[in-house]
């Protein structure tokens, strides 16, 4: 039976989280922030054996159908996929990533990622790399986008070329989280613009989000993105929920 931890008080969350983002975290006792085991050397936030034992996502066949019928538009990608299902576990690493500041998750998470691509052989030339944009008011009121910071880690000792700035979110839009499909779907309708289409043409792009739901943000930006004569689009998440 897996022990079940009460939740870290608040003001030590906070304190943890600055010291991990300064990297000055040897300076601190350790602990696994899910299951609250001391961490060893190299591990920063969460240890080896939480991030080995979260729930491997569906094949990409099974998402792509999956939210093709769920989506009320047409498909604006070729496949999708994920690294990981749904589980308290990654809901609780996504939650920390967004909205408790720890930003260092994102290291871990790209990471990951870029080696699921690699056993994918998913390849990478001609492929670029373009995370879901934040409005600018959320991303200055959050401080960061958390998919950039994902992009950032993933691109890092692969050929693959990120453009976090060629498609912009135009319209700040409510949160998704309790929005039924077909509102999920209008709330990000017209939503992305393309800003610098230069290096689109004759590319693969491989979208990029924190957590892939119905679809309707990956597949709104993917409509705008395919206006400028892009050769496919894929969309990767950490999570499917
Ligand atoms: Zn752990």
């Amino acid at each position: 039976m897996k022990k079940r931890h009460s939740p870290i008080p608040t003001f030590f969350l906070k304190l943890l989280q600055e010291i991990s983002n300064s990297g000055i975290h040897f300076v601190f006792p350790r602990f696994c922030l899910l299951c609250r085991s001391t961490l060893i050397e190299h591990s920063q936030l969460i240890c080896d054996s939480c991030w080995e034992l979260l729930p491997e996502a569906d094949d990409s066949a099974t998402i792509t159908s999956q939210i093709s019928s769920q989506l009320h538009e047409d498909c604006y990608f070729k496949s999708a996929f994920s690294l990981w299902k749904f589980s308290s576990q990654t809901q609780t690493i996504i939650h920390y990533l967004k909205y408790m500041e720890f930003k260092r998750l994102a290291d871990n998470i790209g990471y990951f990622m870029s080696l699921k691509l690699k056993r994918l052989n998913f390849p990478e030339n001609d492929t670029i790399i373009i995370p879901i944009p934040l409005h600018k008011t959320r991303e200055r009121e959050r401080g960061y986008n958390q998919s950039s910071l994902i992009c950032q880690s993933f691109v890092k000792g692969t050929d693959f070329q990120c453009l976090d700035k060629c498609v912009i979110r135009t319209r700040y839009t409510k949160t998704q989280t309790k929005l039924s499909a077909m509102d999920r779907h209008k709330n990000v309708s017209g939503a992305f613009k393309v800003v610098d289409p230069v290096k689109l043409k004759n590319k693969v792009v491989l979208l990029i989000d924190d957590v892939l739901t119905t679809g309707a943000t990956m597949n709104g930006c993917a409509k705008e993105l395919n206006r400028f004569g892009v050769k496919e689009i894929h969309l990767f998440s950490a999570v499917k929920a």
